[in-house]
């Protein structure tokens, strides 16, 4: 996931991946590639593997600022949380082997969480179709917060549900912290007793990527837990 605006801050190279996706195909190619060499990033768009490794945050920012303009104004956040989606259906599988809309994106947030230095992703409220995630992380960026909130936004899609995430407050307009309101339409015959063994297996498989992605990123991951700094102020 990616990391606050300034300073040392980083990102994870499967956003940095996904944007190369989406500018190759929004822009093309040979623009793409450009834009990311401009920004000295050492990013080829048309490899889209596995990529492990951190980013400087200035560097992706300074893409996101230089093309966004070009892409009519679209929020290239959102854009590229999309497409971090689309570019792992090899784990798919795993968050549908959950059982249910809540289980696999308690784990997506989680996992989220594992992968930044900034301040855990906690989900403060939850129901049977939507969760509330709070992220202390002061200085987060409209492209970080679009990203993990469309990414989010993708995984009730496993389980043929529409979600929808909304940031409720957010620290980039000035608030407290930034708060997300996910949630998705019911599905029929999910979270049953059926699902038990596989979810098991599941939580098995879950801790393992996590452990490996730890593990991977282990210079750059400390995670703290998220603490509340009171009401926001724009509810
Ligand atoms: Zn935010």
């Amino acid at each position: 996931m990616s990391e606050s605006g300034g300073g040392r801050s980083r990102v994870g190279g499967g956003v940095v991946r996904a944007l190369a996706s989406y500018l190759r195909r929004a822009l093309g190619p040979e623009r793409a590639a450009a834009v990311f060499a401009e920004a000295g990033l050492e990013v080829d768009p048309d490899d889209i593997g596995v990529d492990m490794r951190w980013y400087a945050s200035r560097q992706v920012l300074a893409v996101v600022d230089r093309v966004e303009p070009e892409l009519g104004g679209c929020d290239l956040g959102r854009r590229t949380g999309e497409e971090m989606f689309r570019l792992r259906p090899d784990i798919h599988p795993m968050f549908h082997s959950l059982g249910s809309v809540h289980q696999a994106l308690k784990t997506v947030v989680n996992l989220g969480s594992r992968t930044r230095t900034e301040p855990a992703y906690v989900v403060i409220e939850e129901g049977p179709t939507h969760l509330v995630v709070r992220s202390t992380a002061p200085r987060s960026t409209r492209f970080a917060c679009g990203a993990a909130a469309k990414h989010w936004a993708q995984v009730p899609t496993l389980f043929d549900s529409i979600g929808t995430v909304i940031e409720r407050c957010c620290v980039v307009r000035g608030d407290p912290y930034c708060e997300f309101r996910i949630a998705w339409d019911p599905v029929e015959g999910a979270d049953t007793e059926g699902y038990d063994a596989s979810r098991r297996r599941s939580h098995a498989l879950v801790l393992r990527f996590e452990e490996e992605y730890a593990s991977r990123h282990r210079k750059g991951t400390r995670n703290v837990h998220g603490r509340s700094h009171g009401n926001c102020r724009r509810l």
